[in-house]
């Protein structure tokens, strides 16, 4: 009989191809379809999760801006806060905006709920009525470049827990961080051309693939 095809890989030391991604984007309210145009440039399809099924079928998950107050309200709605937490708690999750806040241990200006996952504390809405919405371009400590980052009416990051990577400020607070498998912008980078940031995340997801969690 001939080799299967997993034998003859093993036999011979040909790596396994990576299986695809699965990369889901919260699709309860804001601008999930932006960060599902950018998955679709980088070569990844996105899957929109609007429920606990769906999310079970996603290896990574996108979390949008929009109104966190909102999505909020259609997660606890529909039953799908706990499946959401549990989710984030282990599984890759990119957080922006209202996505951050939701992800963060204390969200302060007004407390709510959140699903307790990145240590952090967020302060909504925090940058005042002038400044509220702005592009900015900053530096990041990823390679090229300058990055555009647009922020509407972004929360701020006013306390980091430890072991946190700061990738990018705005006046000395930090509006990119990682912490292991999540990572959470308080801006907007599905607005920008650039996919830097979507690109960190998918290798953030690979590398989680193939490390097995
Ligand atoms: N101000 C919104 C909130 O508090 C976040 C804004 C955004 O996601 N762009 O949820």
């Amino acid at each position: 009989m001939p080799p299967t095809k997993e034998l003859s890989r093993t036999l011979y030391n040909h790596p396994m191809p990576p299986a695809p991604l699965t990369i889901g984007v919260l699709a309860l309210q804001g601008a999930y379809d932006a960060h599902a145009s950018v998955l679709t440039t980088l070569g990844v399809t996105p899957l929109l999760v609007r429920t606990p099924d769906a999310l079970a079928q996603v290896d990574a998950l996108i979390i949008p801006g929009g109104e966190s107050t909102t999505i909020l309200k259609f997660l606890e709605r529909d039953h799908f806060f706990d499946a959401l937490s549990d989710f984030v708690h282990t599984k890759p999750t990119f957080g922006t905006c209202a996505g951050a806040i939701l992800l963060a241990k204390q969200v302060a200006n007004s407390t709510q709920r959140s699903l307790d996952a990145l240590d952090i504390t967020v302060e909504r809405n925090a940058y005042g009525r002038q400044n509220d919405s702005t592009i900015l371009s900053e530096g990041t400590s990823l390679p090229g470049g300058p990055l555009e980052m647009v922020f509407i009416r972004a929360p701020r990051i006013a306390r980091l827990g430890p072991g946190i990577d700061t990738l990018a400020s705005r006046n000395g607070d930090p509006v990119l961080i990682r912490a292991g498998h999540l990572l959470a912008a308080t801006f907007h980078p599905e607005l920008s051309n650039d996919t830097r940031i979507h690109q960190l995340f998918l290798d953030m997801v690979n590398a989680s693939k193939i490390s097995g969690q």
